[in-house]
């Protein structure tokens, strides 16, 4: 049993949704935090009592170590557990917690910090006899003796923040004669993200593949492993898919890397769930002395599932059993690897424009249910992804007797996974899941960047089909009294406009196809359907000879979300009296693409403008999204300025068209 009876989630998201789901299993009382932004969200509507903690960004609630704890302590809960992210590694929060009388259902302060910095890390395991990437760690910092050591480490190298974490102040230097440069930038880097500019240099594995021990300790002196992830790849240094095993590990690397990692913990007294990350040469296969330390994560890590697939264990009941000073149930020796898992994380961002974060309501989503598939996500259906946070919607993890099995299956979730409303990468992940180089385990931290047209992801031409799909749900759900009726076009009598008695019906309308324009030409011919031709001025897109497409439609108002082959197509009519397209361009309405800030806006009242000139920027997610005109014009209104905070579809500037 258990001592804690109430215990306070101080994240949000899928990993508040998981943690919730274990604690109400072992009958223990969940209190949630949450930020403006979320007080709708999947998690408070889960949670048995939910305490509000401020503003929507980040650093105002969910990284606010006073307001939680204080929230923690006012609903009675006896202790916090962190998640990932926002205060989970932040040793003064850990400390808190536990002065003010809670439990911290994590590491010791002192564990944290001991690993909290790279260099130090480095230093401390490499003392445990862990082997380390070879390379310089000390505190000598002057430019000149930090170039010199790159040149005995030998080229290329890989200068990195001692603070750093998710691959920032990271540079990779090829040559010496770029070397000074690099180490300005990382520098830079590294003040500005962490307030710390020191760095170590390291030299650049060349066929890197990531692999990470799950570790777990508790405090009557236990320490096993939990075997290894593969998370090779990833993106910008970011994971995207991780599995357990890791593809063709000989046992002996594997007791290596296991020992290894138990006594990295041991080094810094560690007490509960961590990961040791190891960097491991892939060149030549994976032995016992090609993997090198780079650093701990003392906490959950986002895919500790394919961990608890492959073993039978529930990661958050131990740690609240930990938490709770009881000893692990079991000896390395009771443990054993299980079949194979590998997990997704599907985003809301859109491969096809460089993976731009793609926020707002979420009009369908609906996952596939199948032998062994675990989806732990932190949104419903009509539920937001909101711009103030990692845009993640959901994991889905893949289980089979093997990876081959586990694959297929994950590709066949991903396929079969339906968002409508933002865009999300279920195609592209789908797509890594087939790709035969991944699947036969030729793979590194570069593969996909090396694979990025293979994947998808790089912009793709109109889908004809799901178009077509998507204009004839649109003409279905018109309103009948509206211009065009379309419903029984076999009976005359319900047809009010373009009726000709001697012919079938015909009418051509404007369209936009992801917000480029289209002409449709719609048919009724005698006792059949409608027929759609779609074109531009170069060439049909689509037309009734094209075959029917396999495509699920969301309509919402006078859009339809057309998905086909997991991939998204908006289409709109852009008739004039209707306007807009995505962006609301067609009738000159620019629209903010997404909910973020207006960092420029170039044009003012009177200025004539040229199509595709650019006309404002709005930020989200860090990222900057060109706003252009959509015709030659003349600007007639500018609702925007600078700083401000807009709204996913609020019209920034009208342009007066040179047509008009
Ligand atoms: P962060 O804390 O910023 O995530 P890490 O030290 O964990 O940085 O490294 C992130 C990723 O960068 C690794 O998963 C690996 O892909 C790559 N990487 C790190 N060190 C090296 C190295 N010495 N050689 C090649 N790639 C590396």
């Amino acid at each position: 049993m258990v001592m804690i009876k109430s215990l306070l989630i101080a994240n949000r998201g899928e990993i508040a949704c998981r943690i919730i789901r274990t604690a109400r299993a072992m009958g223990i009382r969940t209190v949630a935090v949450c930020s403006q932004a979320d007080r709708k969200a999947l998690f408070v509507r889960m949670a048995d009592q939910v305490v509000e903690i401020g503003p929507s960004p980040a650093r105002e609630s969910y990284l606010c170590a006073d307001k939680i704890i204080a929230a923690a302590l006012s609903s009675g809960a006896d202790a916090i557990h962190p998640g990932y992210g926002f205060l989970s590694e932040n040793a003064d929060f850990a400390e808190a917690v536990v002065k003010a009388g809670l439990i911290f259902v994590g590491p010791p302060a002192a564990s944290i910090r001991a690993m909290g910095l790279k260099d130090a890390a480095k230093a401390l395991v490499e003392q445990a006899g862990v082997p380390v990437v070879p390379g310089y760690h000390g505190a000598e910092q002057g430019a000149d003796f930090l170039a010199a050591q790159a040149g005995l480490i030998g080229y290329p190298v890989l200068i990195k923040a001692v603070a750093g974490g998710g691959g920032k102040g990271m540079r990779k230097v090829d040559a010496p004669q770029d070397f000074a440069a690099a180490l300005a930038s990382a520098q830079r880097e590294g003040q500005a993200s962490f307030g710390d500019p020191r760095v170590l240099i390291e030299r650049y594995i060349q066929s890197p593949r990531h692999i990470e021990i799950q570790i777990f300790a508790d405090r009557h002196g236990n320490c096993v492993h939990l075997f290894e992830r593969d998370c090779s790849l990833q993106r910008r240094h970011q994971k995207v898919i991780e599995e357990a095993p890791a593809p063709d590990m000989p046992q002996a690397v594997r007791e290596a890397m296991g020992k290894a990692a138990v006594e990295a913990a041991k080094a810094v007294g560690y007490v509960g769930a961590g990961t040791i990350e190891f960097i491991a040469d892939g060149a030549n296969g994976l032995t016992p002395d090609g993997f090198f330390f780079m650093e701990m994560n003392t906490r959950l890590q986002v895919e500790h599932p394919v961990t608890e697939l492959i073993t039978g264990l529930d990661l958050v009941a131990l740690q609240l059993q930990v938490a709770s000073n009881e000893p692990l149930p079991f000896r390395q020796s009771d443990l054993a690897i299980h079949g194979h898992a590998v997990e997704a994380r599907l985003y809301a961002e859109d491969p096809e424009r460089g993976f731009l974060p793609s926020t707002g309501h979420l009009y369908h989503l609906a996952f596939p249910e199948g032998e062994g598939l675990r989806i732990d996500a932190g949104v419903e259906q009509g539920d937001e992804v909101t711009p103030y946070y990692d845009p993640m919607i959901a994991k889905l993890i893949a289980y089979g007797p093997d990876r081959a099995t586990a694959l297929d299956r994950l590709a066949k979730a991903l396929e079969d996974t339906r968002v409508a409303g933002p865009r999300c990468n279920a195609r592209f992940l789908a797509t890594l899941c087939r790709s035969p180089g991944f699947r036969q385990g030729h793979f590194d931290t570069g593969f996909i960047d090396a694979h990025l047209d293979a994947l998808g992801a790089v912009a793709q031409p109109v889908d004809g089909l799901a178009a077509l799909a998507g204009l004839k749900a649109l003409l279905d759900a018109e309103n009948p009294a509206s211009r065009v009726p379309v419903h029984a076009p076999s009976d005359p009598w319900s047809i009010c406009d373009a009726f000709q008695a001697s012919g079938p019906r015909r009418l051509h309308r404007q369209v936009l196809v992801d917000g480029e324009p289209f002409k449709a030409e719609l048919v009724w011919p005698q006792g059949a359907g409608v027929e759609i031709t779609l074109s531009d001025e170069q060439a049909v897109l689509a037309g009734p000879a094209s075959g029917k497409a396999e495509a699920h439609v969301t309509v919402v108002g006078d859009k339809a979300y057309v998905l086909r082959d997991a991939r998204q197509t908006l289409v709109a009519f852009a008739d004039p009296s209707k306007g807009g397209d995505e962006h609301g361009a067609a009738d000159g309405r620019i629209k903010a693409p997404m909910h973020g800030k207006v960092v420029a806006v170039m044009v003012a009242v009177g200025d004539s403008v040229a199509r595709g000139q650019r006309l404002a920027v709005v930020e989200a997610m860090k990222m900057e999204h060109g706003l252009a005109a959509p015709c030659d014009g003349t600007v007639a209104a500018v609702h925007a300025t600078v700083g401000q905070q807009i709204a996913e579809g609020s019209v920034m500037i009208e342009i007066e068209s040179q047509a008009d």
